[in-house]
């Protein structure tokens, strides 16, 4: 466990933990669910769960986008990799997710163009470098990372660029948070919503969760010092009977969101059902590029077998991604599948769950 000392403001730190304590003598035990991948990493790295009181539980959820991208899109990205001439440019952490018989870090050690970029404006920079060349960028992410690629599809038509386009999957991080609710496998008593996926989508689209499932939401920041004061507003909802969208991380999500960024995002992208790893079809929770976009979108350009590849045998990360089993609940975990030799992609991305867990584990503590 790490030391109170080592939290920016450890005095801060002390104060929340025993406003925690005081709440939580008040309750029963209660699931709060961190929805994003980067809250369950920040969680892990500074030992909060082992300064929780017994009855405050934390369970991981559906936030990481990488993970809960299905592998058949990892297998059509390999396809699209082999393609003659086609350089294939990725986030970083999409290049180790395992497909069904390779990944597009072998597939570039085999030869293929495969690139690293951490901008979709790269990606397309590669493109007018490389005429002769097809580029293709993998669209992965939730509301956080659309707006970038609406505006570089934006760029790409305002300057003509024929020989780029977009295989997407992104997705809408709030209809997953509603489908767990739904599936009912898993009892909660709160949402820690995501800080940056609502920094564009704003306060609003919660209230769903809030209104129609009683579900109390508090908007947090990645800081420590954020976690212990949203699991705090949290608690402090539950004890009073409220459930309404409350915001922690007030000094960088504006209630309405970006609207600029909503704007270009609704200009370029349209709501579909989208398929989740573990969760199956959500209704409304994906963004597909739209008709008027169509030269620039891979599903139009690209003959892309549909395929229907499911999670390799023994993973867990299905259940894990709904809050039904936790990382070490997985028999591969940390034997067959870890950080250097990931199985599942919660292993892979640095704001997987599995990884966070195989990271830092002791300090985190069962649940
Ligand atoms: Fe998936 Fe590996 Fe995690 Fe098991 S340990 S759930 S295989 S990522």
């Amino acid at each position: 466990m790490r030391l109170l000392e080592e939290f920016r403001d450890p005095e801060a730190a002390q104060g929340l933990l025993k406003s925690i304590k005081n709440l939580a003598q008040e309750l029963p035990t209660v699931r709060l669910m961190e929805v994003c991948g980067t809250h369950t990493v920040s969680i892990f790295r500074h030992g909060i769960r082992g300064l929780l009181p017994e009855n405050i539980r934390l369970v991981s959820g559906p936030g990481c986008p990488v993970c809960v991208t299905p592998r058949a899109f990892v297998d059509q990205a390999i396809c699209l990799a082999q393609e003659p001439d086609v350089i294939l440019v990725s986030f970083g952490d999409m290049i180790r997710v395992p497909g069904s018989s390779s990944n597009l870090g072998l597939e570039r050690a085999k030869g293929r163009d495969v690139r690293v970029s951490y901008s979709p404006l790269d990606a397309l920079q590669t493109a007018r470098e490389n005429p002769g060349r097809r580029v293709v960028f993998l669209g992965v992410g939730f509301e956080t990372t659309a707006p970038a690629v609406a505006a570089t599809l934006l760029r790409a038509r305002e300057e003509g660029i024929g020989n780029f386009w977009v295989f997407g999957a992104h997705k809408r991080v709030v209809q997953a948070m509603e489908a767990v609710l739904k599936a009912g496998e898993v009892s909660l008593d709160g949402f820690m919503c995501p800080p940056h996926v609502s920094a564009v989508i704003g306060s609003h689209p919660y209230r769903i969760l809030a209104e129609s499932w009683h579900m109390p939401c508090v908007i947090t920041g990645f800081e420590p010092l954020d976690i212990l004061q949203g699991i705090c507003m949290l608690l402090g909802q539950i004890l009073r009977n409220e459930h309404r969208v409350e915001l922690q991380y007030r000094r960088g999500v504006p209630a309405q969101g970006n609207t600029v960024a909503l704007k270009i995002m609704e200009e370029v992208f349209q709501v579909e059902d989208s398929l989740w790893r573990g969760l199956g079809i959500i209704p409304k929770s994906g963004l597909e590029i739209r008709e008027s976009f169509s030269a620039w979108d891979a599903r139009s350009c690209f003959e892309l077998e549909p395929l229907e590849a499911g999670d390799p045998p023994g993973c867990c990360c299905g259940e894990v991604l709904r809050g039904i089993a936790e990382p070490w609940d997985c028999k591969l975990f940390g034997v067959f599948c870890t950080p250097q030799k990931p199985l599942g992609p919660c292993m892979v991305s640095g704001e997987g769950a599995c990884a966070a867990y195989f990271k830092y584990g002791e300090q985190g503590t069962r649940v």
